[in-house]
């Protein structure tokens, strides 16, 4: 199948994403291998990023052989580059020969890697991948938990880890130990009990992020509400068009996620004034949230979306398809 002309690192990543649910995988790996070969790509920098992809599609379809092939050049076109990709690359084929049947050299291979799982945090997946794919599930959890050691001591004195910004790595470690000692069958310890507090955490702040309630403040409220509280500016955006923007955009997505049945909550400044009460500051998220949770217990909620030739859900009085409808894009 043919990929258009030029390719750039993010066509790259939007192929990443789409490419295992493509009609023709194989093509697309071959076609990116193409790619390389005859200059097709934007940066030819991106060239192992290219082939490591190609590897992954044929490894996914079984294609040991092809993939093997296809990592190999990857790895070749990184040259003497020392990163993240290059780690990636490297455990992508010993996990490839771990499939073939050539486990001692997938274990040398991986040795050579062990730094990576606490330099390159998106190479320690394909790290720990790799060690699972070739069933060496001790060796996997010896080194996560020395990984996991390194990565603490390295952040002693900071009071919580969850909250670290560099918290990324260390999760990530965490996590995989902790579900390869469960493979393992082994009983949780402080470590575990780490992780899941912090696997905790992360799925709260998602569900938080998911539930976030579509106050919608018509125009009239919205400069209002802007005039009165200039920091709700941050939350709802800066101009009333950036506002509808968003909550258009943001109900598509939701759909996208499979949500039905979705509304808009019209806010006034005199019921979230009402609602916020002598001790609340409107300008406080928690504050806001109640009120939505509260309008959306009532009636007055606008279902979404409208027909594309009704009236907008936004008052405007113009037709959905040529009012909010195209902001999604925008
Ligand atoms: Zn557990
Ligand atoms: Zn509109």
């Amino acid at each position: 199948m043919p990929l258009k002309a030029d390719l750039t690192s993010a066509d790259l990543d939007e192929i990443r994403q789409s490419a295992l649910g493509a009609a023709d995988p194989l093509g697309v790996a071959a076609s990116l291998a193409d790619a390389v070969n005859s200059g097709g790509l934007a940066d030819p920098g991106d060239s192992g990023y290219a082939l490591t992809l190609a590897a992954e599609i044929a490894e996914s379809r079984s294609k040991l052989g092809a993939a093997l092939q296809y990592v190999e050049s990857a790895i070749d076109a990184y040259g003497t580059r020392d990163d993240s990709q290059v780690a990636a690359a490297r455990a992508l084929r010993a996990r490839i020969l771990f499939r073939t049947g050539r486990g001692d050299e997938a274990t040398t291979a991986l040795e050579a890697l062990r730094p990576a799982l606490t330099r390159f945090p998106d190479a320690a997946a394909y790290v720990s991948a790799a060690l699972v794919a070739g069933g060496r599930n001790r060796v996997a959890e010896q080194w996560l938990s020395e990984a996991v050691r390194m990565a603490l001591a390295e952040r002693a004195g900071s009071s919580d880890p969850a909250d670290a910004e560099d918290a990324g790595l260390l999760f990530f470690l965490l996590q995989q130990r902790h579900r390869i000692r469960h493979l393992l069958g082994l009983p949780h310890d402080v470590h575990d009990n780490l992780a899941e507090r912090l696997e905790t955490k992360l799925a709260d702040t998602a569900a938080a992020e998911a539930d976030e309630d579509p106050l919608f403040w018509p125009q009239a409220e919205f400069d209002r509400a802007l005039a009165q509280w200039p920091a709700l500016a941050e939350s709802y955006g800066k101009s009333w068009d950036e506002h509808r923007a968003h909550l258009e955009r943001e109900l598509t997505r939701l759909t996208g996620a499979g949500r039905t049945g979705l509304t808009l909550l019209p806010g006034t400044v005199a019921g979230l004034t009402r609602h916020a009460g002598s001790d609340g500051d409107p300008a406080d998220p928690t504050v806001r949230a109640g009120y939505a949770r509260s309008l959306a217990a009532g009636p007055g909620q606008i279902p979404w979306p409208p027909e594309r030739n009704a009236q907008c859900w936004c008052g405007s009085g113009n037709k959905y398809k040529k009012c909010c409808l195209p902001r999604s894009r925008g």
